[in-house]
């Protein structure tokens, strides 16, 4: 019986072991296929059928436009089914998930092999690359920039912004940029692109007006969790990693973006803690929700402009993403948006499409509720804005936005946040709410 009992501890240990040097195991057997919806019906028809049948879209669905699903290998046939029976023309975007994986690490690794200068805003690095180098720009350019670590995440990581001003947040008739990126940790561009804006404010200003006339905070990663989560056990990992009650064990994790205290829980969110889009179980109940709460809190009547970076789909997005109406300030919220749009479109690549701006619930055909951008702009930010950047550079092999193109995006970005806070100054004495 020892015999047995210590071979089972071997074989287990063997799986474990497995396991975990195994990379992107849990993907053998998935597919992804490129979707295409044309008309409204066919895109509530696809959004009905997420939870039923476990998809995962890359990116919100736009019409006529190509979206990337994730299709588990028990689903396939059902997929297929559907996909046929609403009459919406999908094919195959990659046969083999996991390969396909496999590929986007070499593509990283060569990426990285290849230079010696990779910094958090020319590459894909984890967690605390991004940390060092916010450090080391603080400790440089300690006249303007100071860190902040309000809360620490549920698995006791540092949730960290700088503060970039040159007279230390103390002239209030500054406006306040507020830029977070990376509450969903899979979309690895967003970190970059504001990486990239701290740069911009501080190792390589080509705007001393923006640093000058503004006061500025710069959040890359809001979900540090969920973030070192993909680098290390799940590329497509979207949530935090949070267990906030007995039911969410099996499932842990909540949607920062469906958390926060605006008509919460809803529309388009959930009450299941294994889906997605789950909204936690109750209104702020996460650190990253109330760290972002409570920069409003403090400068509320200072910020004028607020971005919240998510990808991928290249859209400039605004309130109410609740119910698609529009709010008192819908026009500025347009002409800013199309503003910073052309901005992006101006440095795009070609292969990325140009940037759609509209209210969310209606050119996405998808309402929900207790996002950030609905949040800031019912405080009474007038500028509020979510950016899906663009991604999957239009490839067949993989799912990363390539390395070769974050710089380029994050050059992109900065232009479009640099016209909505130049834009914001500008229309200031028109547009308070508050
Ligand atoms: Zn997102």
């Amino acid at each position: 019986m020892v015999g047995v009992y210590l071979l089972r501890k071997i074989v287990l240990l063997t799986v474990l072991t497995g396991s975990i040097l195994a990379k992107h195991e849990q993907y053998k057997g998935w597919k992804s296929y490129f979707i295409v919806a044309t008309t409204n019906v066919q895109v509530q028809k696809l959004y009905e059928v997420v939870e039923n049948l476990d998809l995962d879209f890359l990116g919100p669905i736009l019409l006529d436009r190509e979206a990337v699903v994730l299709v588990q290998p028990k689903y396939n046939a059902g997929f297929m089914d559907i996909a046929k029976k609403l009459g919406i023309k999908y094919w195959t975007h990659v046969a083999d998930v996991k390969k396909a994986l496999d590929h986007d690490d070499e593509v990283m690794d060569d990426w990285c092999a290849g230079r010696t200068n990779h910094y958090p805003y020319n590459s894909y690095q984890p967690l605390n690359a991004i940390y060092d180098y916010m450090a080391y720009i603080e400790n440089k350019y300690s006249k303007t920039v100071r860190m902040r670590i309000p809360k620490v995440s549920f698995e006791k990581r540092p949730i960290r912004y700088l503060k970039i001003s040159t007279t230390n947040f103390l002239d209030e008739s500054k406006p306040v940029i507020f830029i977070s990126g990376g509450i969903h940790a899979r979309e690895w561009i967003s970190p970059a692109t504001i990486v990239y804006a701290i740069r911009k404010l501080t190792e390589d200003v080509t705007e001393p007006d923006l640093l000058n006339n503004f006061d500025w905070i710069l959040l890359p990663v809001l979900n540090p969790d969920g973030y070192e989560f993909t680098f290390i056990h799940d590329r497509f990992w979207r949530k935090n990693r949070s267990v906030n009650s007995y039911h969410n064990k099996r499932c842990p994790g909540v949607d920062g973006n469906r958390n926060y205290g605006i008509l919460w829980r809803t529309v388009g969110t959930s009450n299941n803690p294994c889906s997605e889009i789950y909204g936690g179980n109750k209104a702020f109940s996460e650190m990253e929700t109330q760290v972002v709460r409570d920069v409003f809190r403090e400068y509320i009547n200072r910020v004028d402009l607020y971005i919240d970076m998510h990808s991928y789909g290249s859209m400039v997005l605004y309130s109410w993403a609740h119910d698609g109406s529009s709010s008192n300030y819908s026009q500025v919220l347009h002409s800013v948006g199309v503003a910073m749009a052309q901005a992006m479109d101006y440095y795009t690549l070609a292969n990325f499409p140009r940037y759609t701006v509209g209210n969310s619930a209606k050119i996405l055909n998808y309402k929900a509720s207790g996002t950030a951008k609905d949040y800031a702009h019912f405080l009474g930010v007038p500028l509020s804005y979510a950016i899906e950047l663009p991604g999957l550079s239009n490839g067949t092999q993989g799912f990363h936005l390539e390395p070769k193109f974050i710089e380029s995006i994050g050059k992109a970005t900065w232009a479009g946040i640099a016209v909505g806070a130049q834009r914001a100054k500008k229309f200031r004495s028109g547009l308070k709410l508050r």
